[in-house]
């Protein structure tokens, strides 16, 4: 792992007078579906809270992630579902939630893949710049708040040299408060970056306890580890025709064991078959690995069920975007 961020700040050669205050505020991850911002939060508070797969479309919800550095600040970051252009009903809410976040906090990061950006600029040719990253670029016009722009993923560049033109290119294009390489996988430049956002957070209290890492209910985390997996363990339309809802979460302080019963709904049966398995045999794991995924986040055993449910057309149902968390 590249540079431990639970380290305390103390240690930073950090000067300047104006980061003596606590600094406190809300930031957003916005971006493309699967440039990294998940990755990137996790990394940053420590803990595997947002699902990540290499799927694009994994985070459809606003997950708020809350970071707190004794004497520092406080960062509660807020997770997006990438920005992407679609007709689907599902999609379409996920993007309004991205964008609803970019009005709603002190800071934006926009992440990007940096070397998917670059082979992208590569087909283009010179003055353009991809149609879907375009539309981001006209949204954060409008916008007051200070942004960053992250390029992620420079683990998976050829060759470093390759970073400067980009940013040449993107800073021309507006005017980022800051532009940080990073890699949110291998924890390139994370702290860094920690520090840079914290000096751009407004001075203030804690804007929550110091404890605190999420507002998320239990029951969504839940339901989101078993998502996770049969992102995982499924293939094609599978991943964008599943939604998992928890039937009942109960902590049993007698067994000293959480109890979870979840209803995993696919759109057609042919989908349920898939999710279901040769003789029930990946319906078993994914109820094992998620299981597994719960014990260790909610730190108790967990008692697991799980039932395979077809509910056609959810995804464009208004009524059932709500029952499963979709707003
Ligand atoms: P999101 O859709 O923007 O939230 O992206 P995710 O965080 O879900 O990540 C999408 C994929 O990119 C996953 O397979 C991650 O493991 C991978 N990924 C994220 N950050 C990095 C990085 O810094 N380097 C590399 N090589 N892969 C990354
Ligand atoms: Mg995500």
């Amino acid at each position: 792992m590249g540079n431990d961020i639970t380290k305390p700040l103390e240690n930073e050669e950090n000067t300047d007078p104006k980061n003596s205050g606590y600094h406190a505020g809300f930031v957003a991850l916005i971006g493309q579906p699967n440039v990294g911002k998940s990755t990137l939060m996790n990394r940053i508070l420590g803990v595997d809270l947002a699902i990540i797969t290499a799927k694009p479309q994994t985070t459809r919800n606003r997950i708020l992630g809350v970071r707190s550095f004794p004497e520092k600040g406080q960062i509660a970051f807020v997770d997006t579902p990438g920005i992407h252009r679609s007709k689907k009903q599902l999609n379409k809410r996920m993007v309004a939630t991205a964008l609803a976040a970019i009005t709603e906090v002190d800071l934006i990061c926009h992440v990007i893949d940096a070397d998917a950006y670059i082979k992208q600029m590569a087909r283009l040719g010179k003055d353009e710049i991809p149609a879907s990253e375009a539309f981001i670029f006209r949204k954060l016009a409008e916008v007051e708040q200070p942004v960053f722009l992250i390029l992620n993923k420079v683990d998976k560049l050829d060759a470093k040299e390759q970073l400067l033109p980009l940013i040449l290119d993107l800073s021309a294009r507006f005017d980022f408060a800051e532009i940080l390489p990073v890699s949110a996988q291998k924890g390139d430049n994370i702290r860094r970056l920690v520090e840079v956002i914290l000096e751009h957070l407004p001075e203030s209290d804690p804007l929550f306890p110091e404890d605190m890492l999420t507002d998320q209910a239990e029951r969504f985390i839940a339901a989101e580890f078993i998502r996770e997996q049969v992102l995982e363990q499924t293939h094609e339309e599978v991943p964008y025709s599943v939604a998992v809802e928890i039937e009942r979460f109960v902590d049993n302080r007698d067994k000293n064991m959480i109890e979870v019963s979840a209803i995993i709904h696919v759109e057609r049966t042919s989908q349920k078959g898939i999710v279901i398995g040769k003789g029930g045999a990946r319906l078993q794991s994914i109820g094992t690995k998620s299981r597994k995924r719960m014990q260790a986040f909610f730190g108790k055993k967990i008692y697991l069920e799980t039932f395979v449910r077809v509910e056609s057309e959810w995804s464009e149902d208004p009524e059932a975007l709500g029952r499963f968390g979709y707003e």
